[in-house]
């Protein structure tokens, strides 16, 4: 492979810094070029709206790797804002950075590892200082000052954001409100018996959990607080508004270069999109389900690992498909829920009570696989567990459902 032209990569998020890490440990000798718009090397986002929320870990300990590490594997990191892509040229157009001028940057091949952006609510007042959304670093420090004890939080969103800040909020002392305009949280994540056992325990720990309604108006009180005004007819009067109703994935790019996008960049199984030597990756990136063949796309953790290291290897030619189960967790409180496989492929379930109000449910499809596990409860008595009934869908073990459902019966003895 010639080198004169790099690797580049947009978006220096998770998927990238993991992707350029696994170039390099591929075997590129050429050079490796990680674009991205935020100040910051890559890290992880799950700590955002937990530890570093409730205080138990810092902005360094978010690190997906040491600074020193891309100094030794001699990837340059430039902090700018990929303006466009000439899929013909094979040049990406940045702008920003510290000459400030436009650059145009030859790539061998390209990951679009651009993530996504927060979705905003189109209501008066939605742009009024203290209304806050978080997906950043940055986001995270402005939010955690100011979960102060006695500070009023609203929460518009009852999904993973909004939840997760909820309980941290909570751990910080503050009052919280979430508000969700649908009858059940977690609605599209998290099959339903899950959702009515994290609505039981957010309202166990007083957080004031409103469904079914949405704000229509966000305003300005004389004391400097937010009145967020409900639909029915109720307001909140809060210190400070977080607003997590969603991410759009970040397809502007692709868009412009011509490439096809649907619900979010279309990829192969080999994450390569519909332009030559160009691939995605990541929570932007929709593609062939390893369960069915149907298009998905996944805002993961696990997802942005796996399909970082897939992505780099196939732009080294490897042609590897991808092929990972979706997995995700959501920590709240001392409880932890975990969803692997494709639950919602299921028409059978089956539960597995693990006492301690912690159990997992097995999802079995027409013809009796296993094709889904959900689980819920305390910590440490599910993550264990959660994780051998993970590896069961993952081998694709089909037990029985008489064995599934007693825990006198090992999960580890069905692997
Ligand atoms: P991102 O991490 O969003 O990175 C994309 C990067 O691209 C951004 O830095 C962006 O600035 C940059 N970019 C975009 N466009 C351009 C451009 N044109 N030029 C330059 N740069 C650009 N998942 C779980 O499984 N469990 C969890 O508990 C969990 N907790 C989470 C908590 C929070 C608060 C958040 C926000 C996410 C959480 N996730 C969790 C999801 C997980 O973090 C994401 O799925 C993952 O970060 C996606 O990685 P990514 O690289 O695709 O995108
Ligand atoms: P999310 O999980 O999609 O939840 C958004 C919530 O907001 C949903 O409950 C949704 O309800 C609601 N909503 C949508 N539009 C609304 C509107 N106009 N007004 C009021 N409510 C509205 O997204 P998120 O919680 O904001 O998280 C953002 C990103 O971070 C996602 O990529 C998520 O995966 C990631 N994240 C993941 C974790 C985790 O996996 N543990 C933790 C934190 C963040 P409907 O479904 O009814 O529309």
């Amino acid at each position: 492979m010639p080198t004169s032209r790099a690797m580049v990569i947009v978006g220096a998020g998770h998927v990238g810094g993991r992707a350029a890490q696994a170039l390099r440990q591929g075997g590129w000798t050429g050079p490796i070029v990680l674009i991205g718009a935020e100040p910051h090397l890559p890290y992880e986002r799950p700590p955002l709206s937990k530890g570093l929320l409730t205080g138990v870990q810092d902005a360094a300990s978010c690190a997906l790797r040491p600074a020193a590490d891309y100094d030794a594997d001699q990837i340059s990191h430039v902090v700018a804002w990929v303006a466009s892509i000439d899929p013909v040229q094979r040049e990406v157009t940045i702008t920003g950075g510290p000459q400030r001028a436009e650059r145009r940057i030859a790539y061998e091949a390209l990951l679009l590892a651009t993530g996504g952006h927060l979705r905003r609510l189109d209501i008066p007042g939605a742009d009024l200082p203290g209304i806050l959304g978080l997906r950043t670093l940055d986001d995270a420090a402005q939010i955690a000052a100011r979960l102060q004890p006695g500070q009023h939080i609203a929460i518009v969103g009852g999904g993973f954001i909004g939840l997760e800040v909820a309980a941290s909020a909570r751990q910080r002392g503050c009052a919280v409100t979430v508000i969700e305009g649908a009858p059940r949280l977690l609605g599209r994540a998290v099959p339903e018996a899950i959702g009515v056992r994290v609505l039981a325990l957010h309202r166990a720990h007083g957080v004031d959990i409103r469904l079914g309604t949405l704000p229509t108006a966000f305003e300005r009180q004389p004391d400097g607080r937010t009145r967020v005004v409900l639909a029915d007819g109720a307001v909140v009067d809060a210190d400070t508004v977080i607003v997590g109703i969603g991410i759009a994935p970040s397809v502007e790019l692709a868009v412009q270069a011509g490439l096809t996008v649907q619900r979010g960049i279309v990829v192969d199984a080999q994450l390569a999109t519909s332009a030559p030597g160009v691939y995605a990756a990541g929570d932007v990136a929709e593609f062939p389900s390893p369960a069915n063949g149907a298009l998905i796309r996944q805002e993961t953790w696990q997802n942005a690992e796996t399909q970082a290291r897939v992505a780099a290897a196939n732009m080294l030619g490897q042609g590897i498909a991808f092929d990972a189960l979706p997995w995700f967790w959501s920590d709240q409180f001392d409880h932890q829920l975990q969803v692997s496989g494709e639950p919602a492929l299921g028409v059978t379930t089956v539960t597995r009570p693990l006492g301690d109000a912690a159990s997992i449910d097995f999802h079995l499809d027409a013809d009796g696989r296993l094709v889904g596990v959900s689980g819920f409860g305390p910590v440490s008595v599910v993550a264990k567990e959660l994780k051998l009934a993970r590896m069961l869908v993952e081998r694709h073990r089909q037990p029985t459902p008489a064995a599934l459902a007693d825990a006198a019966v090992k999960l580890k003895s069905l692997l």
